[in-house]
């Protein structure tokens, strides 16, 4: 197997790095960045967030490893410790796919993990908001964001939006600091919709800041911006007895 490296800056040192080459190279492994068919990312969601962007043109032929290494890491279910356990032996570990977001922006198709969505902190963000083609509301507010499952716990969870159990495929939508006066309201209550579902907003976004996972687009010149499930899956090895209950216990109430 082809198996490529992303290491969050410093997370490791060399000593550690070269251990780590030295286990792929003993099971037979090839390190290959270009043209990877596992990509193992060591650092935290961040991490594993980015090198998903970075494969993003190759994302169905590729799987990914997380090995946490000192953060929040929520897509981990491995360590660094774990390499060699895991490329030993291949019944402690499955894949899981999950079909990324993705929408169509001034003509450059965009993918996300966690959540696609747009914010104006400083002017009100106006905008009408679809679900397939049924108009919601009329938005005013700090911003919209579409979360996945597997994204649920992330921006979504902040804005007071539902944890989704990642075996569930659905689309979620929270609203940012939504206007709620006698002349506009929105339905302020994150809403979840069936994965074949779309969401639509309509209305001027020059001055919104369009954000995927940690990346940001500014200047749009569109004013329509559909999100939806991708056909693109990210696929994720994890334990084979991986507990969606016990990595929320683990990563937000009692620490692992
Ligand atoms: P970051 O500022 O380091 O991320 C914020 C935290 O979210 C980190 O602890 C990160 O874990 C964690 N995280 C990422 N995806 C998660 C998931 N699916 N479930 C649970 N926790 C998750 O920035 P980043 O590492 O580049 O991550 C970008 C993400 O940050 C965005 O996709 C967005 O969801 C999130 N974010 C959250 C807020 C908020 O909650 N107010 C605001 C902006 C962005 P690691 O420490 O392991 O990286
Ligand atoms: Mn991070």
């Amino acid at each position: 197997m082809r198996i490529g490296l992303f290491i969050k800056n410093k997370v490791i040192n060399e000593t550690e790095e070269f251990e780590i080459r030295n286990i792929i190279t003993s099971f037979g492994h090839e390190i290959d960045d270009l043209n990877p068919d596992l990509v193992i990312s060591i650092g935290g969601d961040g991490t594993f967030l980015k090198a998903v962007q970075k494969y993003i043109d190759r994302i169905d032929d590729i799987w990914f490893l997380c090995l946490n290494k000192g953060k929040l890491a929520f897509f981990s279910d491995f360590y660094v410790e774990d390499l060699a356990d895991i490329l030993k032996d291949d019944t402690i570990s499955q894949i899981v796919k999950f079909r990324l977001l993705e929408s169509e922006v001034d003509g450059e198709k965009i993918y996300a993990v966690n959540e696609i969505r747009i914010e104006s902190p400083f002017h009100t963000l106006i905008s009408d908001v679809y679900v397939n083609n049924t108009l919601l509301e009329n938005f005013r507010g700090n911003g919209l964001v579409v979360s996945s499952s597997l994204g649920s716990s992330a921006y979504n969870k902040s804005l007071g939006g539902a944890v989704v159990d990642t075996s569930l495929e659905v689309l979620e939508l929270s609203e940012v600091a939504p206007i709620n006066n006698y002349l506009f309201t929105s339905l302020r209550s994150p809403l979840v919709v069936p994965s074949s579902s779309s969401f639509t907003f309509e209305g001027n976004f020059e001055r919104v800041s369009l954000g995927y996972d940690h990346l940001v687009k500014t200047g749009l010149s569109t004013n329509r911006i559909k999100i939806s499930l991708s056909n693109k899956c990210v696929s994720l090895i994890w334990k084979k007895d991986h507990n969606h209950i016990s990595r929320l216990n683990e990563s937000f109430i009692k620490g692992r």
